[in-house]
């Protein structure tokens, strides 16, 4: 098939799923009117990838038709410049502000892919599902969602510990046909938009948790499936009103499975700790993680952007703490266009060699979370009440008051109208219930920041910075310059 358009995708979501939204079935997600916007986005860069095949595709390996080069094994440089290329020109169509494009998910099945024989070492079966589900990924042009995470319930407690083992997804037997599973999963972000569920590996699990060591991908529609929706940010306003809100709420969902079957072939791991840590150890070459960096960055250069012009649009740029903070966030979006270059080195030679990509895990995982609140803050601190005193278009439709706002909220050198629909911009990003939900979202991207972020203290090269520290103390007087 290849890459598919933006109505065979549309088509494709009409499929039975079951997706509830504020105590409703809802039966048809593309005609919905929450929903309907964002379908039209994600239909868009269907069709953008019909529009600019030469940089978003390359020829299957299987059935010689383009297909995302989200799904390429590079291992070249030269490769994963064409990789990152298509997944930053994608990225910036919606200004780094969907985190799961459907990119996301075809670079994290590909790193699966890129280590099925490891998965399948104990049984070869599941690393052979892993490499055909990847190929028919890739050549189907499935949207993914995924789901890695326990519901919160007793954090306390591990998953078998808690009142009801089934709180968490569990296996519940083995058939002739399959797994069946019951539990629950969040989040799920896409999940009503999506043609697939991946579930898999994200935190550690130990011995006596082998029941929830579970790898495997489902249609949406599977029956016994049900996905919970969060409230949806889409009012179904203008898109002067809620800039955002109105075309990129990509949805998150809780999963709930109700005994739900998992044909064998789209088992991957069930109950190998082994093959579950090796996933999650982040011992695949790394291409969902240099993705989830180029996104990140793409947006940061989206905020820095708009920080600059909100402190332009009422004279504050001028001020010199306010040039100050501008210039710290274009530095921060220069070490990070610059760390997406050596990123890509680092997957590409993950690939050929097995090295973990640790610059792209710490860019990832501490830094661009630190940066994005940043330029939050930078914003919310230099618009002031500007970003609250926001009237709608229709006011500015009113004969009546028009020539007010048309007065009193213009800004220096532009219009009222400019400056409104600038701040609300602002506001749509960073207060309105999509703007929390991204600041949110970009703390937790990656998972939980106090477990990531541990992870470097736990890493091997501590031990020779401490050897540093450890060499002066027992350094003689002359070593070092003292006297
Ligand atoms: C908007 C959004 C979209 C998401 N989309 C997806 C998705 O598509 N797919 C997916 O799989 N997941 C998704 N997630 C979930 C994400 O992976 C998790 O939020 C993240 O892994 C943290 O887990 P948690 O939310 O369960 O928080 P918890 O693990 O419950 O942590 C809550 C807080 O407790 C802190 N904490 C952790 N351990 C301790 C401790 N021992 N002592 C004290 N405090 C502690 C944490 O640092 C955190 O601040 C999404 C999350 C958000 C917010």
């Amino acid at each position: 098939m290849g890459i598919r358009t933006g109505s065979e995708y549309r088509e494709s979501l009409r499929d039975g799923r079951t997706i509830f939204v504020n105590g409703e079935r809802v039966r048809d997600v593309t005609t919905y009117p929450p929903f309907r916007r964002v379908v039209e986005t994600l239909a868009w860069l269907y069709d953008l990838q019909h529009e600019h095949h030469t940089l978003l595709t390359y020829p299957s390996p299987k059935t010689g038709e383009p297909v995302s080069l989200s799904f390429l094994l590079a291992e070249s440089e030269a490769e994963m410049e064409r990789r990152w290329r298509a997944e930053e020109f994608r990225a910036e169509a919606v200004y780094g502000l969907m985190g799961r494009l459907p990119d996301f998910m075809n670079a994290l099945v590909t790193d699966a892919a890129a280590v099925h024989q490891f998965i399948g070492q104990r049984e070869p079966r599941f690393g052979d599902n892993l490499w055909r589900y990847y190929e028919a990924c890739r050549d189907n042009d499935w949207c993914l969602t995924h789901t890695l995470v326990d519901p919160q319930i007793d954090r306390s407690k591990g998953p078998a510990e808690q009142e009801d083992p089934y709180l968490a997804l569990r296996l519940v037997r083995e058939t002739d046909r399959g797994l069946i599973v019951r539990g629950a999963k969040m989040l799920s972000t896409l999940a009503p938009f999506a043609n697939e569920l991946w579930v898999g590996p994200f935190y550690p699990r130990k011995r006596g948790e082998e029941a929830y060591a579970l790898c495997f991908a489902i249609p949406v529609e599977t029956p016994g499936l049900k996905f919970i929706c969060r409230e949806p940010y889409d009012s179904g306003r203008s898109h002067f009103d809620r800039p955002l809100s109105s075309r990129f709420d990509e949805e998150d969902a809780l999963a709930v499975f109700d005994d739900v079957l998992v044909p064998w072939e789209r088992v991957f791991i069930n109950g190998d700790i082994e093959a579950w840590s090796y996933i999650f150890s982040a011992r695949t070459p790394g291409y969902a993680l240099l993705q989830a960096v180029v996104r990140g960055t793409v947006k940061l250069r989206f905020l820095t952007g708009l920080a600059c012009a909100v402190a332009e649009a009422i004279g504050r740029a001028e001020a010199p703490h306010y040039q100050a903070q501008l210039g710290e966030l274009v530095a921060y979006t220069e070490l990070l266009n610059g760390l997406i270059r050596t990123g890509a080195a680092e997957v590409a030679t993950a690939r050929r060699t097995g090295t973990p990509p640790r610059t792209l895990a710490a860019v990832l995982w501490v830094l661009l979370p630190r940066v994005h609140l940043r330029a939050a803050e930078v914003i919310r601190q230099l618009s002031g009440s500007g970003l609250i005193m926001t009237p709608t278009e229709r006011d500015f439709a009113n004969p009546e008051i028009a020539p007010y706002v048309e007065k009193y909220l213009r800004g220096k050198g532009v219009s009222a109208k400019q400056r409104v629909q600038l701040f609300k911009l602002a506001w749509d990003l960073l207060g309105e219930q999509f703007g929390s939900r991204q600041l949110q979202y970009e703390w937790f991207y990656a998972g939980d920041p106090l477990f990531t972020h541990a992870r470097f203290y736990h890493s091997p090269i501590v031990r020779q910075y401490k050897t540093l520290v450890e060499q002066l103390l027992q350094s003689d007087a002359r070593q070092g310059g003292q006297s």
